[in-house]
């Protein structure tokens, strides 16, 4: 009974999902080149599992509930969710941002209790440079020079909190980078020496690109 309840939540939420169509502004910092090329070619990719769905939906939670503790102590969001894009050529990247307060980008994020002392270690910027990407991007994208990122921990809700300054340089060398590789006309070379290899153990495109 339990077993078979825990099954059709799986499945009911797996079946909800509706796969991203696209590259979002959110992964470019994708550090694989080849893997931001099967997203911006609609590559199939492996099916996200209903337990994942329900972390993600998770993550919006504790999204939710830092904005109303910022607003409680009178911090004001804006422009939760507001729809940021970059242009060129007929290529269109998407993103939305958590938000803004007080002149600065709003990034919101949560994190394991191991993973989120290795931030405590290393601060957001090396912890994860998919995040790093996404906040530079977005701050440019939102004429904004810095960005306030809030963590929670997801075992006792810790929180940290760091101000990122933009750095236009890193933006504009990333973004080269990215559009070098996703308008190839193949699929860059490979990061992975083979399928074992521990990134390719959890890539989503792990099939078809060994394939
Ligand atoms: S399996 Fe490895 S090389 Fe292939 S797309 Fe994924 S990360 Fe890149």
């Amino acid at each position: 009974m339990v077993n078979s309840i825990i099954e059709k939540i799986e499945a009911k939420r797996a079946g909800e999902n509706i796969p991203r169509q696209h590259l979002g502004l959110s992964e470019i910092g994708h550090k694989c080149p080849r893997w931001l090329w099967y997203a911006h070619h609609n590559t199939p990719s492996k099916p996200i599992e209903g337990r994942i769905i329900r972390l993600f939906r998770t993550g919006n939670i504790i999204e939710d509930a830092i904005i109303s503790d910022l607003e409680s102590i009178d911090i004001e969001v804006t422009d939760r969710q507001r729809e940021v894009e970059i242009v060129n050529g007929d290529i269109v990247l998407k993103g939305h941002i958590d938000g803004i307060v007080s002149g600065q980008l709003l990034e919101i994020k949560s994190a394991s209790e191991k993973y989120f002392k290795q931030l405590l270690k290393v601060g957001y910027e090396k912890w994860n440079p998919k995040y790093k990407a996404q906040a530079h991007v977005y701050m440019v994208l939102c004429d904004l020079e810095e960005c306030m990122v809030v963590v929670e921990n997801k075992n006792d809700s810790n929180l940290y909190i760091e101000t990122l300054k933009l750095d236009r340089d890193y933006v504009t060398k990333l973004l080269i980078d990215v559009f070098a590789a996703i308008t190839l006309p193949e699929p860059p070379e490979r990061i992975c020496p083979d399928v074992s290899w521990y990134e390719s153990k959890c890539c989503k495109y792990q099939e078809v690109c060994f394939t």
